[in-house]
């Protein structure tokens, strides 16, 4: 069975989980009433997407 020669090292180690990190979500401010939304989504407080109403307002 093929194994690794030696251990590795904390440096490669950190080498590749350098590519592991989590990326910040993205948002940003809905331009009906301004909550802060994902982008391509519809917005959780009015329901609006696109300059129009998708589904009733949740509240
Ligand atoms: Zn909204």
């Amino acid at each position: 069975m093929a194994v690794p020669k030696r251990k590795t090292s904390p440096s490669k180690r950190g080498m590749r989980r350098s590519h592991d990190s989590l990326k910040v979500e993205a948002y940003q401010e809905c331009p009906n009433c301004g909550e802060l939304k994902r982008p391509h989504n519809l917005c959780d407080a009015c329901g609006h997407y696109n300059g129009r109403e998708v589904i009733a307002a949740a509240d």
